[in-house]
Parts: C-alpha cells; structure tokens; sequence
C-alpha cells in the first residue's frame, strides 16, 4: 500500500476541501500573509495518543478519553501554499492509495514475510487481527468496525505477534492441494485471427533493401505470425499455441495437427454449442511438436467474407480456458458483422452484454484477451477493447511494420497471478467514493494480474465521523490480496498499516507523492470517460491539472513527473473532443483511454506499454 499523501486528510468533500470553515482563524490568516508565508507560524502541538499498553482493549470510543500528551512538535515545515488561492485548488482528493498488485502478488520476493495457516477474521467486518490489534480478556475490539470479537488468547498472540509498529505484512498459504498442480510453461497462446475480406486492403510498406511493396493485411499478419511462432519456439518450446481463424465461420485449428472444427450459420448464434464445441477440440500441445504444422497452416490462410469475430472469440476463450494464465491475442481489421456480438445489423446493446459476458467468463477461467487492430481501420475498438480491459490484456492499433514485434510481446508470459481479488478495509466512517459500494470496505475483482500491474483507490471521511477521526488521530488500513500463484497455490496477503489523520490546512504539498496521484488520476478519468462520464472527467482533470501547477511553484518537477502532466493533457484533448453523451469514442482515442485505465507509475520495475510509445502522436491527435 502506498499512500499519495503521508496523512489522511478527513474534511475532504465531493467539492472540495472546506477549508475556510474548518481550519482555526489563524490558519487561514497565516496562509494570507505573504510574511507568514516566509515565515510560518509553528503548527499547532499534534495530539499523540499515549502509548497504550497491549494488554489494554481498543474500544475506540475510548479513544478520546485516553490522556492526550504531546510528544513532541513538529518538524519546522516548508512555506505552505495558500489553499484558498487558486479557486478550485484542492477540490482534488489526495487521499488516495495505490495498490501495486504485480509487486505484491510476487511473494518469492518476500522471503522473510511471516506465514501462517489462516488469518483470525473480525465476525462482522472480515478485517484480519493485526498488529494494531490487542486483545484483553479474550476480546479483540476490531478496529474497523467496534465489533467485539471472542478470540483465543494464544492464537492472537501469533497474529499480533511481537512486532511493534504500525505497520504489518502477511502471507497467508493454506495447505497445498498436489491435484491443483500445474506447470508453469503448460499455459497457451491462442491466436484468433480476422481472415475477413478487407484484409486483402493492402499497404505500402518499405523493404529493408530500400524498394516499396505493397502488401495485404492478411500478408502482414502471416509474417507476423511466423515470426512469432518462431521465436516462441526459441524462447518458449514447452507453450501450448493453438490456431482459430474468422470470417463467415469460425475454423478452429487448435496446434495444426488434427482435422479442423468448422463452425457457421445458426452455430455461430449459439453461446453454448460453441463454448462445448471448442472446449471439446483436443488440447494443443507443446510448440516444440507442433511448429512446423502451425507454420503451414499459417501460410496456407486466404481472405473473403464477413466477420464473426465474436463467436472466434469466444471459441479461443473456450480453449484456452483449460490452463488458467492462458492467452488469446485478437487480430482484427473490421468490425464485427456475423454471429454472436454482431455490432453491425444487431442490437448494440445486445453485442455490449455479449462482450460482457464473454470477458467476464475469461476473467473467471484466467484467460486474457489482448486486441489487436490495424491503423486505419475502425473496428468499434471502445467496444472490443472492453474484452482486454476486463481480463488484463492490452489494446493496441498497430501497422503492418510493428505487428511482429508487437504480438511478440503481447504473447510473452507475463501472468503472474490469477483469481486475484483485492479487500481494502478502512475504519468505520472512511468511504470510497467512485466505487459502488458506500462502506469502510472495498472488494475489487482483478482477475489475472500482469507484470507492473497497479489498482488505485479514492477514500474519504464521512463529514460527520470528522471529529472522531481527528480524535482518534490515526486510522488504520488493511489490504487482503488474496490470490492464486501460478503453481496454483492460493494466498492471501494481508498488510495493516496505520496512517495520521490531519486537515487539509496542514498538508505540505509539495510532498506529495505525485505518482501515485497521477496514476490514480490517469486510470480514474479513463475509466469516467470510457462510461460517458465525460463532464466529470474534464472536471477532475482542471482540478489535477491546476494541483500539478501548484505543486511545480514549490519545487522543481521530475522527469516523470511531466510525463504525467502529458497524461493529462491528453486526457484533456479526448474529452474536449468528445461532444455528445453518447459518442463513440475513435479507435485511436478508445487506445490511449484503455491504456491509460491500465497507467502504472514511470519509475516501476515495469512500465506499461503506456509509457513505451509516444501517448498520442500528433497523428493519433489529428484524426479524432
Ligand atoms: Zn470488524
């Protein structure tokens, strides 16, 4: 867990910070004056509570009753920026946290964490007993919700443990299940390729001797294939690839060596007969054996007819669904137009349930989709796009020079975990806003989690739990990541760690840590925009944006932090363009939204394919 701000900031609202009400006269006249600018007024003394012994309950209602000494003062702080200025300065929420699951999830890193058989669980809110927890008498009082909960005395004291501080971190492995055992390299790459007619459009492409030759997407992608296929069997000689092809029917070649499955006309409307049909063809093996019949295969494919790009993938996820962590890697030029998820003559609100569901299903079996389409084209990639969004895949708009190397390295085993679900407890009275639920705690559904991966969360006090908050001085925070490995072992991963609660006066902002923010930022206004929350974006983007500014005055701005200025620029440039509720997003906006939904911090082991190429070319730019 890491926090965007070093305190909880309890009096932000949906409109900001009121300041001017909450903080004492002389704050406010404090950060007027340009002299006390200069020289600040020491901080108020904080209110430490005093150390509690911890054979003591924690009822938290006590919490204001317990002697309050100060401890000590305050470091002297840096000029304050004067938050009133500016207008709609701090109407963004700092309190935010992110999560970087693809760190976490890699326990092998993690040698020394402590391990134990199964957590103690609070009765009413799940919270785990942790190291801010004591337990008297039998009792723990949870410090999420108050509930009072029967505890064994001697087991606590292994949760506990002896580790003072605020801060714990937990494996938590039940006994491993040998039926459960799988390979590692026993995942698979399907490959579902569009052999439609417009793939015989073709396009001039400059040979590597210097001389121009025109040639067909379905050429392109051959090559593309055969190089992978290559490579992979280089690289990778134990992963399953398997083959499946779409234009009027759907051709199921699984790794080359069997007669093909051939599906169309009613079956291609049937979720079911597809779904046991493809789950039923046998079982791709390894690339090492089946290299050679793949690669004819490949260059033995010709282009004519319609799309049935839904029922193919459909028909990939059935097959791959047998090994979780598997991959289907999307090919299109067009869009969809026979069969289930037709986006063309269909209801698109039927074809919207229809990539739904599929997606949904995918996450559940560890199956990720990644989509590929051509410059140029327009495949409706806002709606097809949504199949890699939901199951960790990546969305990309590529040319015929950079296919090779781009299906490359979408096909590179990089699934670190799958079944992956995220708890994110808070104390009573602490919501998430933008999230559905209006409670101290969150569960998100992630799925199959991918290299670098990162989740970002908003919290915020209820206005009336201000004042206990502010008494209670810290609140605590918890995270169950629980989770399965890819020797399909099942974890949970607990981490508690409380933070200090303070006002929005008080914040230093030039402390703040901006990659988390800015993160948080790119993901959120993506994920507003791509729901047609185009005005509410837009709004959080003037505020970030004006935050960042701010920030820039009081100290000097790194590298990547102006990286993550142009996120936001961009993000600016696609809501500006966007003029109607209901407007499709362009392919090559549909892109950058889904790529910046899945933003990661620049200075992170990985950096996600995001970051790689220039955000919006001017191109890009040009043609939305
Ligand atoms: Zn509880």
């Amino acid at each position: 867990m890491e926090f965007a701000c070093s305190h909880i900031v309890c009096n932000w609202g949906p409109d900001g910070a009121d300041v001017s009400q909450l903080a004492p006269d002389y704050e406010n006249k404090a950060s007027l004056g340009r002299q006390m600018d200069m020289f600040p007024p020491p901080l108020p003394p904080r209110r430490f509570r005093k150390p509690r012994p911890t054979s003591l309950p924690n009822p938290s209602s006590l919490a204001s009753q317990l002697p309050v000494t100060p401890l000590s003062l305050p470091p002297p702080v840096p000029p304050r920026l004067d938050l009133q200025e500016g207008g709609n300065n701090f109407k963004v929420n700092i309190n935010v946290v992110s999560l970087r699951v693809g760190r976490l999830v890699d326990i092998s890193q993690d040698a020394g964490l402590e391990t134990f058989q199964s957590p103690v669980i609070c009765g009413k809110c799940s919270a785990a007993l942790s190291c801010l927890s004591s337990v008297w008498k039998r009792l723990w009082v949870c410090e999420f919700c108050g509930f009072e909960n029967g505890v064994d005395e001697s087991l606590a004291q292994v949760c506990i443990g002896q580790r003072a501080g605020v801060r714990s971190d937990d494996l938590y492995l039940p006994g491993k299940s040998e039926d459960d055992y799988q390979n590692l390299e026993d995942t698979m790459v399907v490959f579902c390729v569009d052999i439609s007619g417009s793939m015989t459009v073709t396009t001039e492409v400059t040979t590597e001797s210097g001389s121009t030759v025109h040639i067909s997407r379905l050429e392109g992608i051959q090559d593309a294939l055969q190089r992978t296929l290559a490579f992979m069997l280089q690289q990778s000689p134990h992963r399953r690839v398997a083959l499946v092809t779409f234009n009027d029917e759907v051709v199921i070649y699984g790794d080359g060596t069997r007669t093909p499955l051939t599906m169309r006309d009613w079956a291609l409307v049937d979720y079911e007969h597809i779904w046991k049909q493809a789950l039923g063809y046998r079982v791709p093996h390894c690339i090492a054996e089946t290299y050679q019949h793949l690669t004819n295969r490949v260059k033995e494919l010709g282009e004519h007819g319609a799309t049935a790009l839904g029922p193919a993938a459909l028909a990939s996820v059935a097959l791959a669904s047998k090994y979780p962590g598997s991959k289907v890697i999307l090919c299109t030029d067009g869009r969809a137009n026979i069969g289930l998820g037709d986006m063309e003559q269909g209801n698109s609100t039927d074809s919207k349930y229809f990539y739904r569901e599929l997606a949904l299903q995918a996450v559940e079996k560890g199956v990720i989709i990644s989509v590929m389409s051509f410059k140029g084209t327009d495949c409706c990639l806002a709606d097809i796009g949504r199949l890699a969004d939901l199951t960790g895949g990546r969305v990309n708009i590529v040319s015929i020079g950079t296919m090779a190397t781009e299906i490359q390295s979408i096909s590179e085993d990089n699934v670190l975990a799958t079944s992956a679900t995220a708890t994110l407890l808070a104390p009573d009275g602490v919501y998430f806003p933008f999230e559905d639920e209006d409670n101290h705690k969150l569960v998100r559904e992630i799925g199959n989690v991918t290299k670098g991966m990162e989740i970002t969360f908003e919290f915020a006090v209820k206005p009336d739990y201000m004042e206990f908050c502010l008494e209670r001085n810290t609140l605590p925070f918890q995270l169950h990541l629980s989770f399965k490995t890819r020797d399909q072992q099942k974890v949970t991963r607990i981490i508690t760690e409380q933070r200090p609660v303070t006002t929005s006066s008080q914040i230093l902002l030039g402390r703040l840590n901006v990659a988390v923010l800015a993160v948080h930022w790119a993901q959120l206004c993506a994920s507003l925009t791509m729901d047609g929350r185009v005005k509410e974006a837009q709004r959080h983007l003037a505020a970030q944006q004006d935050l960042l500014r701010h920030i820039s005055k009081l100290r000097p701005i790194q590298k990547e932090e102006s990286i993550y200025g142009n996120w936001m620029e961009t993000m600016t440039t696609i809501c500006d363009d966007i003029k109607t509720e209901s407007q499709i997003l362009s392919d090559e906006a549909a892109e950058v939204v889904y790529q910046l939904k899945r933003a990661s911090s620049i200075n992170s082991n990985n950096t996600a394919a995001v970051q790689k190429k220039p955000l919006v070319g001017k191109k890009c730019m040009a043609s939305m």
